[in-house]
């Protein structure tokens, strides 16, 4: 982490909701008019609130922004457990035109160098920042970048990052169901790759201290591992 990586979380900015849909189950993405001007690096989160609505209990919840600045979007996924929190029913309430604020966006987890190989692990909603990095280096064929994108239900975005994978042999995903699934395909490449490659991997706090730990004893050194752990999970 550096000090760069926390700069944009002092400035505000007000985004205008274009759409929310509820792509599959319990998951749903919200997508906002382009904010001209906003910048952002792809894997970035933001402080979100929602000015002039009620919401019982904690008034804020951070989203990592799902899509890159290459792709002229800006949206956020989110995946909403039973029973579903005051903030998300009334996020989820809000229609086209109404406005949310965001802190931000800033945060550590973003590509860091051009040429080694990637390893993402993404655990279910943990998707979204990869997603963002994965669109960023969607044409880039210098290095291998690999995806074990681990869900128990539904793989969100699973067929854009297929459309991606046929049109780039270096993007690599594996989709996982099961722990013992997901924990073999990473360690696998983790054997393979060693120090050479960087490990990404964002989800609850309690699956990325158990993979970052599974790596280290792995041997793969501290300083390889980028973690987005979700805390509020
Ligand atoms: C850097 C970062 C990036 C993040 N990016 C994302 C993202 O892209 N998408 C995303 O969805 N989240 C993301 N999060 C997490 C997000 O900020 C929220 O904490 C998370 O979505 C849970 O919010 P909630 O309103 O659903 O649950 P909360 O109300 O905050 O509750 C937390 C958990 O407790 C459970 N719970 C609450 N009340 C009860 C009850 N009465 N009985 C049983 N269970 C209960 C909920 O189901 C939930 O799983 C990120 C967090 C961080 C720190």
């Amino acid at each position: 982490m550096k000090v760069n990586d926390f700069t944009g979380m002092f400035s505000r900015t007000s985004l205008t909701i274009d759409s929310i849909e509820n792509p599959h189950d319990d998951y749903h993405v919200i997508t906002f008019d382009y904010p001209e001007g906003l910048n952002w690096d792809s894997g970035e989160h933001g402080m979100f609130t929602l000015p002039g609505k009620k919401v019982t209990g904690r008034s804020f919840r951070i989203f990592s922004i799902a899509s890159s600045p290459s792709e002229n979007k800006l949206f956020i996924a989110t995946h909403a457990n039973e029973p579903v929190s005051s903030f998300k029913q009334t996020l989820f309430s809000l229609s086209k035109g109404d406005t949310v604020n965001m802190l931000g966006p800033f945060g550590w987890y973003k590509v860091k160098d051009s040429t080694s190989p990637i390893v993402m692990i993404a655990a279910g909603i943990g998707i979204t920042p990869n997603r963002a990095m994965i669109k960023q280096l969607e044409h880039d064929t210098r290095r291998d970048v690999f995806l074990v994108y681990s869900s128990s239900d539904t793989h969100l975005f699973k067929e854009e990052l297929d459309s991606i994978a046929l049109n780039n042999p270096k993007f690599h995903p594996y989709y996982t169901t099961g722990r013992d699934q997901t924990r073999e395909t990473y360690l696998k490449l983790a054997d393979t790759l060693g120090n050479d490659a960087i490990y990404y991997v964002a989800g609850t706090p309690k699956s990325v201290k158990d993979i970052s730990k599974r790596l280290r004893d792995n041997n793969v050194k501290f300083t390889h591992i980028v973690f987005d752990p979700y805390f509020g999970y």
